[in-house]
């Protein structure tokens, strides 16, 4: 599919490789664009801040990445959970890993606390995106 700007959008095939690959509109929703992967959240309202670090490559599970990915998302997700409690994000954040409709895997740093915080529109998530923007700012991989 091409958009009004003759960009190709949404394959809907694989969400995160569309997002790797620049496929889909997303606008602010990127928190960091690294070299082999994203960092962004996942959008539904009444849902409790989750964040996701996903390969641009897909990959179906931790040992189909190569040494430097894994190397890039273990940071990032060091960095992510502690800047989601830096933040007041998520009070307890643990790290999950999860696959999208399609085997994609994805890295999730949430709130132990389940329902303790839900957002209850998109502001509230375009919030802490600007927030993680923020502090991803101090971060290069
Ligand atoms: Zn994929």
């Amino acid at each position: 599919m091409v958009d009004f700007t003759n960009r190709t959008i949404g394959t809907f095939g694989c969400v995160e490789c569309d997002l790797g690959k620049y496929r889909i509109i997303s606008p602010g929703r990127l928190i960091y664009d690294g070299t082999d992967f994203t960092v962004h959240p996942r959008l539904d309202k009444h849902s409790t801040p989750e964040i996701i670090v996903s390969t641009k490559r897909h990959t179906a599970s931790l040992d189909d990445l190569t040494a430097q990915e894994a190397a890039h998302v273990a940071d990032a997700m060091a960095f992510l959970c502690k800047a989601m409690k830096d933040l007041g994000i998520a009070k307890n954040p643990v790290t999950q890993i999860k696959t999208n409709k399609v085997g994609h895997m994805q890295l999730v740093c949430k709130s132990s606390d389940d329902g303790q915080r839900q957002y209850e529109n998109t502001q509230q998530v375009m919030e802490d995106v600007v927030k993680l923007r923020g502090a991803f700012k101090t971060f290069s991989v």
